[in-house]
């Protein structure tokens, strides 16, 4: 890890907030790491957005930090003897605000165009017909099922919801893209459906929030492709082709490929890639096994907690998770992740969906091998 910084441009704080990095390939090839800060803290505390300059021979950038943060992005790279300017277009690994809520107030500055996968472009407008019931018709698409309160929303998204309306976006089709000779782009759905990774040569990738240090991605519900279908349509006719866990668990799978093909690639995560004063350097094939085996044991605890008798996503939730990450928004999210997890077990023929809301177990544990390699 270490021999790959070729200079740390301003030391931020501990976790990495203000931090600007430049990041030396053998080949030669730069790439200035930007950390912009987050603020959502709490339990759930993912560090900053770490976003990535690479200086190719089209320099581009990987994604914005999270709403207000566009300007001092500029001001960063600055630092580094960037001018925004002078790069070619920025991409955006994933929809999630942290990651492109810089994004209008960065092309607003500058002649930035913007590249993201074609579901990303769907998925950043209104359609105020097509809406589910409940106030969330002025809601961009990917936010529709997004479970925060009114008070919430009202205060952090609702400027955030009105700059993507006007962005435009050059689309990134499905598999795999070549943006010029060394870099090309994987679509590996899950977390988001539109996660992206970047590939650099044999020298570096990208991977969005698709593969952290210290934290587990959090996988999509595929309940929520309903909500969306009539928008993505004709393209993706079936939730599993980019929602849930059992897509997040294919794309880790591609990603363990990737990480075989090319053995000794510096791998540059979204969150937490320095934090508690020191650097997660990620051996990629490892921490894709440790993911997979992550996933292996919460089906097998959720599985666990049924055998006592039929249970709700929010009672396993209250069952598996420790109290504290149970606390306000992280109750929803808690049982957000259970669903995930008791998909892919009835996929499997683990468990069964009951009445009101309840699942039971079958006895098999079919799980383990399906999610392992
Ligand atoms: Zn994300
Ligand atoms: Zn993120």
């Amino acid at each position: 890890m270490k021999q790959y910084i070729k200079e740390i441009i301003n030391q931020g704080d501990d976790s990495g907030n203000g931090m600007t990095v430049r990041f030396g390939l053998p080949s030669g090839l730069e790439i200035i790491g930007l950390p912009t800060k987050n603020f959502y803290g709490g339990h759930w505390d993912l560090g900053p957005t770490w976003n990535y300059a690479v200086l190719a021979d089209k320099p581009f950038l990987v994604d914005s930090g999270r709403f207000g943060q566009g300007k001092n992005l500029v001001d960063m790279m600055a630092s580094a003897g960037i001018k925004a300017d002078d790069l070619d277009f920025v991409l955006i690994s994933h929809g999630h605000e942290d990651h492109d809520g810089g994004l209008a107030e960065l092309v607003n500055s500058t002649h930035l165009s913007v590249k993201a996968h074609a579901i990303y472009e769907l998925l950043i407008h209104k359609y105020p017909s097509q809406a589910p019931p409940g106030h969330k018709e002025n809601f961009p698409a990917k936010c529709w099922h997004c479970p925060m309160p009114e008070s919430f929303y009202s205060k952090n998204c609702l400027g955030y919801h009105k700059v993507l309306q006007e962005l435009e976006i050059d689309p990134i089709g499905d598999g795999e893209n070549k943006l010029a000779p060394d870099v090309h782009t994987h679509h590996l759905p899950g977390h988001s459906p539109d996660c992206i990774a970047v590939l650099l040569g044999n020298e570096a990738i990208i991977v969005g929030d698709i593969v952290l240090p210290d934290i587990t991605p959090w996988p999509t519900r595929e309940e929520v492709f309903e909500e969306v279908a009539d928008v993505i349509k004709p393209q993706y006719t079936t939730p599993n082709q980019i929602f849930g866990l059992d897509r997040y668990i294919k794309s880790l799978k591609k990603v363990g490929k990737i990480a075989a093909e090319h053995p000794d690639l510096l791998v540059l995560p979204a969150h937490r890639f320095y934090y508690k004063g020191r650097w997660n350097g990620l051996q990629l094939a490892d921490r894709v096994n440790e993911l997979l085996e992550h996933h292996v044991q919460r089906c097998g605890a959720i599985l666990d907690i049924l055998r006592a008798g039929p249970k709700t996503a929010e009672e396993l939730a209250r069952e598996h998770f420790e109290e504290r990450l149970l606390e306000g928004f992280g109750s929803i999210m808690a049982a957000n992740e259970i669903v995930s997890h008791c998909e892919l077990l009835i996929a499997c023929g683990d468990i069964v969906g009951l009445n009101e809301n309840h699942y039971g177990q079958n006895g098999t544990g079919n799980f383990e091998n399906y999610i392992r390699w």
